[in-house]
């Protein structure tokens, strides 16, 4: 697909011809990686962050919420109900908070993998290669860091870095952790304001450019206690891309389309703008995976990077219950094992082959 058809499938109106991108995924997905839903336990480390990105419930400046650290034990308690549900992974998801240190996180890592045979994502952030490696070493499996958007001015409009020294290049970075081994995810932010269809086509096609074998993508959902939640209202610009569930799932589709390998997620952001079908609607469109959400429920609600997020009141339990009667309500599998992404396995094996 070059940029003319994304962005002619991003504006196309509904009707057949959407019904058609829809139904493509979806067969797309079920040739690449099948019926199997994959379950990743979540746990959300802290809300505790050292930047100020200007979308972001749980930016630096917010302070209007309670900060929490996880601790230790409460992770591998995490860790144990989700190898108890069956799941083949945890995420381990949190703001960049100096207080995750390497050694907290590598120890979190080696503790998790010698009692369970959980694969490990992190989610944690621009950090030093130096904990990257130590975390690979470590026993991490996969890393995500969402580009958030390939429009270089609006990266730094919406992310101001800590300092003039910190402009951040997460492309960069992403490279620098596929070289370090880890399955590499990224994705986007569909809608938010500034966000033109030219750029979202331009985010889509760098995920293949990128090779990523994990794309998160979801509509952008406004939080009132941040600079950006509190400019709505205004006059939207000519071709502002709208951050709607239905413009959600054309994105998820087109990165199936263009990732047929990759592991997708249906992701909160789209259970939040439809509690009953949002998250079913996901992996109808393309969708592989889901995250029932761990984090002991004391701490769920501070973890607030958007208002009224799905499952933020849920156990562990009912968040379990939800994923699974889902997937059986679309006549879908519960996956079995790590749900490693075939491509992935696939980078792997030709690159054992180029070193053979
Ligand atoms: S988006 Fe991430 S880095 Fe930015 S303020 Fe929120 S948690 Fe911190």
């Amino acid at each position: 697909m070059d940029h003319k058809e994304i962005v002619q499938w991003l504006k196309c109106p509904p009707g057949p011809a959407l019904d058609s991108l829809k139904a493509r995924a979806d067969k797309i997905r079920q040739e690449n990686v099948g019926d199997a839903v994959h379950l990743r336990g979540l746990v959300e480390l802290s809300n505790i962050c050292n930047r100020n990105c200007l979308y972001c419930g749980i930016r630096r400046d917010n302070h209007s919420i309670s900060r929490y650290r996880i601790t230790t034990d409460e992770v591998l308690e995490c860790a144990q109900k989700a190898a108890d549900f069956g799941f083949g992974s945890l995420v381990l998801q949190g703001g960049e908070d100096p207080g995750l240190t390497k050694e907290f996180i590598s120890e979190l890592i080696t503790r998790i993998k010698a009692k369970t045979h959980l694969a490990i994502t992190l989610s944690l952030g621009e950090r030093e290669v130096s904990e990257w490696v130590a975390w690979r070493n470590a026993g991490a499996d996969r890393y995500l860091l969402r580009f958030e958007t390939s429009n270089r001015a609006l990266f730094d409009r919406i992310h101001p870095p800590i300092n003039e020294h910190t402009a951040c290049d997460r492309i960069a970075m992403l490279k620098t952790l596929q070289s370090i081994g880890y399955e590499t995810g990224s994705g986007v932010m569909i809608g938010v304001p500034g966000q033109t269809y030219d750029d979202l086509a331009r985010d889509i096609a760098l995920f293949a450019e990128l090779d990523l074998s994990m794309i998160g993508v979801g509509p952008y959902i406004p939080h009132p206690q941040t600079p950006l939640g509190a400019e709505q209202g205004g006059q939207p610009m000519a071709d502002q891309v709208p951050n709607t569930l239905e413009m959600g799932l054309r994105v998820l589709a087109l990165a199936r389309i263009i990732c047929p390998g990759a592991n997708i997620p249906s992701t909160t952001a789209l259970a939040t703008l439809d509690r009953q079908a949002g998250r079913e609607m996901g992996l109808c469109w393309g969708a592989n995976v889901v995250m029932p959400n761990l984090t002991p429920l004391k701490y769920r609600q501070l973890y607030e990077i958007y208002p009224s997020k799905a499952a933020s009141t849920e156990t562990a339990e009912q968040s379990r219950d939800a994923a699974f009667r889902q997937i059986e309500h679309i006549g879908r599998s519960i996956g079995q094992g790590r749900g490693d992404s075939p491509h992935h396995l696939q980078q792997h094996i030709s690159s054992n082959r180029k070193e053979g």
